[in-house]
């Protein structure tokens, strides 16, 4: 699997102490229109310029894009590994990571991930998107931001959530206790009982 790179300080008052590790998969949330209105995968690189508000959350982000995102139907346990394997091999050198996957098997990754990170102590937070970052109003740029916030957010220099969750729509969820349920609204996720 080939990854692109991108760096990125959302401050430019004074270099950030936090830390955070973004992992594009695939997925509607890294997709802008083209001139022909095709989807095509965004470069995270110019980010800044989709989500100028990014400044105000002072981050030192790394994003790994997959060369070749991948539409979560296609996930499958080899894709599990090698996420876990990814997020193990940089566990500390990043105080939170987050997960850009599709929805449709955003719970299933998930849940496979809280299992095979055993002794969590660091934010693992899955979102995506139902509108491409393009669109006007793209529910990307809020799942993005608030996710970024539940992985930097500390208490006490303790991470607030450490385990692996799904932020979408307003609604934080333990990774292994969410599914989807909608695939048109922008609530797509829920926890049963
Ligand atoms: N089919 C896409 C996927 O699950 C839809 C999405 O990104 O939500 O990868």
């Amino acid at each position: 699997m080939k990854f692109t790179t991108s760096n990125i300080i959302t401050s430019s008052a004074k270099a950030p102490d936090t830390s955070i590790l973004i992992i594009y998969t695939g997925g509607t949330l890294g997709m802008v229109h083209n001139d022909k209105g095709s989807l095509i995968p965004f470069d995270f690189a110019s980010i800044m310029d989709h989500i100028p508000s990014l400044r105000k959350l002072e981050l030192n982000i790394t994003v790994l894009s997959f060369d070749n995102p991948i539409d979560s139907s296609n996930v499958n346990p080899g894709h599990w590994e090698l996420l876990g394997q990814m997020i193990y091999e940089n566990y500390s050198e990043y105080d939170g990571f987050v997960v850009l996957h599709g929805t449709d098997t955003m719970a299933f990754t998930a849940s496979a991930i809280s299992f095979m990170l055993e002794n969590l102590s660091k934010p693992v937070i899955f979102t995506g998107a139902q509108l491409p970052i393009s669109a006007p109003r793209s529910d990307a740029r809020e799942n993005l931001i608030t996710s970024l916030e539940i992985a930097s957010t500390k208490i006490n220099g303790k991470p607030m959530v450490p385990e692996v969750a799904i932020y979408f729509d307003s609604v934080l969820l333990r990774g292994n206790r969410s599914k989807k349920v909608e695939s048109v609204h922008f609530d797509a996720f829920e926890s049963e009982n």
